[in-house]
């Protein structure tokens, strides 16, 4: 019988993708379900990104592009690591790919041998631990608590790395947390990856506009750790453009030459007209992002007051990103009628089919006590959400 690979085998249903496909199978039954399970900025690609790629259509940019990305996109994206992140990256240093989720994937694939292992700081973005499995790597979860604001200390750090260590992988802004590295606490963990010099750190900042408290900072900007950073970045959340799929990394040039030649076996350069649409968008002054920060600010404060109010709800301050990620483990054990709630799980299910809001279980993300809520919705949907969960909390006794 044919069967398919254990390599998919291994791999899990994305938990935000799942409960994205139920709360479209509850809407389709006529359910008036508030989606906050998604990270998907809820605002429309600005018009001067929209009419490059117009322009790039009408001036036939339409074949087959250079796999690591057009030229003059990796110029723009050189200058945008020198603006905004004081970074300076040579011509053979940029990769363009099809979303900041493929160049992580690059970066897995072409350095991870079966056995390796990757330290990921939980909570996680989902697709980090599944990537790790993918490139047949040993995921090493460091496990943080919401009394240090979810983030890893260089002490935890140096206690996780073993002659077995490749890479480390983790994002500030964090998805799930909201967390944001100061960069005394990226000094601090840099004082321990230039001690190991084979260790590789892919530093996620595809956050990195939605940024609550002050100026963005990369770990790549210490110059003793630079030549053992992988720098990702994308479009899709500064700019709303998750659907455009464009991601990019400044790495060291042997690590971007393997990315070329992974990325030239799976997919080749990403789109000709995405790639025009990007030229625009990372040339532009990062004011235009400051709209949808300034949104998510208001949204962000709004849903932590709320959520503050709300009894056994304990909850940290996201500085970042477009979500909060409560502990909600005071609920456990407790019950509405026949319904129990013994872990995450069951209270996401719980406030799905009581409260009718969709959020995402932090299992996913590597941590058994929390929910994520995605605050990238209207205001008016971020009421109603949140009168719905106070009462469904409230009936479980
Ligand atoms: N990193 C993190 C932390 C994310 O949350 C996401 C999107 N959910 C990505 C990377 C992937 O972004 P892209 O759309 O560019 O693939």
């Amino acid at each position: 019988m044919t069967q398919v690979s254990e390599r998919l085998n291994r791999l899990s249903e994305s938990a935000t993708l799942a409960m994205a496909r139920k709360t479209r199978e509850l809407k389709a039954e006529g359910k008036n379900i508030i989606g906050l399970s998604l990270g998907e900025p809820d605002f429309n690609t600005p018009d001067f990104i929209k009419d490059a790629a117009k322009e790039g259509i009408d001036q036939n940019y339409t074949s087959y592009t250079p796999v690591e990305g057009y030229a003059d996109l990796k110029e723009a994206v050189i200058n945008k690591f020198k603006r905004d992140n004081g970074l300076v990256y040579g011509m053979d240093q940029i990769v363009v790919s099809t979303g900041a989720k493929q160049s992580i994937a690059n970066v897995m694939l072409s350095l991870v041998n079966p056995g390796d292992e990757v330290i990921v700081p939980a909570p996680y973005w989902v697709t980090y631990e599944e990537i790790v499995k993918l490139a047949e790597g040993t995921p090493v979860v460091i496990e943080t608590s919401i009394d240090n604001d979810f983030k890893i200390t260089a002490k935890e750090l140096e206690e996780a790395i073993t002659p077995k260590t490749k890479l480390m992988i983790f994002s500030s802004p964090c998805n799930p947390t909201g967390s944001l590295y100061s960069k005394e606490e990226l000094r601090a963990l840099a004082d321990v990856i230039v001690k190991h010099p084979d260790l590789i750190v892919i530093s996620d900042e595809i956050y990195e506009h939605i940024n609550f408290v002050g100026k963005h900072q990369s770990l790549a900007q210490f110059n003793d750790v630079f030549d053992q950073v992988v720098t990702v970045n994308g479009l899709s959340k500064a700019f709303a453009m998750t659907g455009w799929r464009l991601g990019y990394i400044g790495a060291p040039s042997w690590i971007a030459k393997a990315c070329i030649k992974m990325q030239g076996q799976v997919t080749s350069g990403t789109c000709s007209i995405a790639q025009r649409a990007a030229i625009a968008a990372l040339n532009a002054d990062p004011s235009v992002t400051h709209e949808m920060r300034d949104a998510f600010k208001r949204r962000r404060d709004f849903v932590l007051t709320e959520l503050n109010k709300m009894e056994g709800v304990n909850i940290n301050v996201p500085e970042g990103a477009f979500y909060v990620f409560p502990d909600v483990s005071s609920f456990f054990g407790k019950s509405n009628g026949d319904t129990k709630i013994q872990n995450a799980d069951d209270l996401t299910m719980y406030l799905l089919m009581e409260a009718e809001v969709a959020t995402v279980t932090g299992n996913a993300f590597g941590n058994k006590n929390c929910i994520r809520i995605s605050y990238a919705a209207s205001d008016e949907e971020l009421k109603e959400a949140m009168q719905r969960i106070d009462k469904a909390l409230s009936k479980l006794k």
